[in-house]
C-alpha cells in the first residue's frame, strides 16, 4: 500500500514550499487510496521554535489536509500521535538511531572520528586554497576499528561518520528528476551521529522511512544531493528503498528563491491576508503540476482523483501573486454569502469593527463580485459601519454641476426617501421609484445619483446607491445625507 510522508523541520512557520511537498505527499496518498503521515524532524534542537510543530499541522488543517498518522493535534490543539510506527518526533528515537550506528560500526560501514572543529576548518580552508572540493579528508577512516571504539569509551569526543566508497557511482531513479548518477569519490564521509549524540538528518530520515513503512519520499530538490548517500544508507542496511521524488524549487518571478524579505511565504502570511483555502491549494497544486489539458479550477477532492506523479514538472515553479489572486477571487465569488460572511467575521472582529448590530450577509455581498482577498472585503465595507463619516465636500459635487445644486439635489432627494415606508427599503424596489421620480423632474441621473452615492459611502469608489441604501437601512441612509447636506 502507497505510504507518504511530510517531514518538516519545526524550525519556523510552514512556508507555501512546504506546504506545496505536503500537498503532493498527501495527494499521491490519496490517488491510490494509501496514508498520508507527518514526521516532525527536531534533530536539530537549535533550530527549534516554540510554536512550529503546532503551527505547521493547523496549516495543514486549514488547508483541508487530513493527517492519517504520525503527529497531529486534538480538539485541545496539543499535539498527539497516532499510528503504530511510533513516536513520529525523531528526537523521541534516539534509541533506535544509536541501535542502527552501532550496527554499521559492527559492518564497519561507519567509523568514529574524534577530527576537532579546528583540524576540519583547517581541512576545509586548505581545500578552497586549492581550489578542491571541499569535504572531510578521511582521516579517520583509517583508525583501527578497535582501538577507535577504545578511545571513544574512554570519553574522547567523536562523531560517527558513515564509510562511503571511494570509487563507483550510485544512481538516483527519481520519479521527477528521472536516472541521476553521482561519483561516489565526491561524495562526503557523512557524520550520522553527532557529538551530542543525536542523529544528523541523514541517518534519521533513512531509519524512519524503512520502519515507518514509507513506499515514497517526497521533498524539495535541495535533498537530491544528499539521495546518493541515503541510498548507500538503504544498501548497508539491506532495506529496500522507498521511491524518491524531489519537488523543483519554487520562486518569485524575479527568480530568486521565495524568501521573507520578498513578502509573503508562510502559510499563516496568506491566511492573515485573506486568501482562503480552496484558492491557496488550487494554486499550489499547479506550481509544478498540471493535469495536461485547459482545465484550471481544482477543488482538493478533485485533486485527489486527479493528480499524477508523472506529470510533475522539474522546471523551478514561479509563484505569481497575481494567479494567486485570481484563484481567491473566484473562490470568493463562488462562496455562499452565509459562507461568505462567516469567514469574514473573524477579519472584523480583527479590525476592531463591532458587527453585532449587523447582518453581515448583504455588507459582504456589496464587494463579493469584486474583492480579491477577504480583508479587501473588511477595507472596502468599513464604511457602513461607521457612526460618522467625514466627508470630502468636493467628492459630494457631481462634475457637471456645482455645490449649491449639489446640495439641492441631495435635499431633495432627502425629502422623497423619507416618505418611503420601512416596508419597501430594499434596492428592488427603491431602484425603479428612484429612477423613475428622477425621469419625472427631468434631472440627470448623475445629478442625483452622484452625490447621494457618496453621501452615503464617503467614497469615491463604491457599491451604487441602492446597493448602499438597502445595506445601510433607511434610518441610516436618511441621517447620511442629512450630514452631507450640512458638510457642503
Ligand atoms: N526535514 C527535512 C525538511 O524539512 C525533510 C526532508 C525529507 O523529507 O526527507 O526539509
Amino acid at each position: 500500500m502507497t505510504k507518504t510522508r511530510f517531514a518538516p523541520s519545526p524550525t519556523g512557520f510552514l512556508h507555501v514550499g512546504g506546504l506545496r511537498t505536503a500537498l503532493y505527499a498527501y495527494l499521491l496518498a490519496r490517488k491510490e487510496s494509501g496514508i498520508f503521515a507527518l514526521r516532525i524532524e527536531d534533530t536539530d534542537q537549535e533550530r527549534f521554535v516554540e510554536g512550529g510543530i503546532e503551527n505547521i499541522i493547523s496549516s495543514l488543517k486549514w488547508a483541508g489536509m487530513h493527517i492519517d498518522e504520525g503527529v497531529d493535534l486534538d480538539e485541545n490543539n496539543l499535539i498527539i500521535q497516532k499510528g503504530n510506527c511510533g513516536p513520529y518526533i525523531q528526537s523521541q528515537r534516539l534509541e533506535m538511531y544509536h541501535t542502527y550506528t552501532t550496527q554499521l560500526l559492527e559492518q564497519q560501514d561507519a567509523y568514529y572520528c574524534f577530527c576537532t572543529k579546528d583540524r576540519l576548518e583547517e581541512v576545509r580552508n586548505c581545500q578552497q586554497t586549492n581550489k578542491l572540493p571541499t569535504g572531510y579528508d578521511g582521516r579517520c577512516r583509517e583508525i583501527d576499528p578497535a582501538e577507535a571504539q577504545k578511545r571513544a569509551m574512554a570519553g574522547e569526543t567523536h562523531v560517527i561518520r558513515m564509510k562511503m566508497p571511494k570509487t563507483g557511482f550510485t544512481a538516483v531513479d527519481d520519479l521527477v528528476r528521472g536516472h541521476v548518477e553521482f561519483k561516489n569519490e565526491l561524495i562526503d564521509d557523512q557524520v550520522l551521529l553527532k557529538a551530542d549524540g543525536f542523529p544528523t538528518y541523514h541517518l534519521a530520515v533513512v531509519v524512519d522511512d524503512h520502519f515507518m513503512e514509507f513506499t515514497h519520499v517526497i521533498r524539495g530538490e535541495e535533498w537530491l544531493p544528499s539521495t546518493p548517500k541515503h541510498i548507500k544508507l538503504y544498501e548497508m542496511f539491506g532495506w529496500e528503498k522507498p521511491k524518491f521524488a524531489h519537488l523543483s524549487l519554487m520562486v518569485n518571478e524575479q527568480k530568486q528563491k521565495l524568501s521573507k524579505r520578498h513578502g509573503s511565504v508562510s502559510v499563516q502570511d496568506f491566511v492573515e491576508k485573506g486568501y482562503v483555502p480552496e484558492a491557496l491549494i488550487n494554486f499550489i497544486a499547479f506550481l509544478g503540476w498540471n493535469p495536461g489539458d485547459e482545465r484550471e479550477i481544482f477543488s482538493l477532492q478533485e485533486l485527489e482523483q486527479e493528480f499524477d506523479m508523472t506529470k510533475v514538472s522539474k522546471a523551478a515553479a514561479v509563484f505569481n501573486l497575481e494567479k494567486l489572486n485570481w484563484y481567491n477571487k473566484h473562490y470568493i465569488m463562488n462562496l455562499s454569502i452565509q459562507e461568505l460572511a462567516k469567514r469574514c467575521e473573524p477579519f472584523y472582529l480583527n479590525s476592531g469593527i463591532d458587527i453585532r448590530a449587523h447582518d453581515l450577509t448583504k455588507i459582504v455581498a456589496l464587494e463579493q463580485g469584486r474583492a480579491s482577498t477577504l480583508v479587501e472585503i473588511v477595507e472596502h465595507t468599513g464604511f457602513v459601519f461607521a457612526e460618522h463619516l467625514e466627508y470630502e465636500p468636493e467628492l459630494l459635487v457631481w462634475k457637471k454641476s456645482t455645490a449649491e445644486d449639489a446640495k439641492e439635489k441631495l435635499s431633495l432627494i432627502l425629502e422623497f426617501l423619507k416618505n418611503k415606508p420601512e416596508g419597501e427599503w430594499a434596492k428592488e424596489i427603491l431602484e425603479p421609484t428612484v429612477i423613475e421620480w428622477i425621469a419625472s423632474k427631468d434631472f440627470g441621473n448623475g445629478d442625483i445619483l452622484w452625490p447621494t452615492r457618496v453621501a452615503l459611502s464617503g467614497l469615491k469608489n463604491s457599491p451604487g446607491p441602492f446597493e448602499l441604501m438597502s445595506v445601510l437601512g433607511k434610518e441610516k441612509t436618511i441621517r447620511r445625507i442629512l450630514t452631507a447636506i450640512n458638510y457642503i
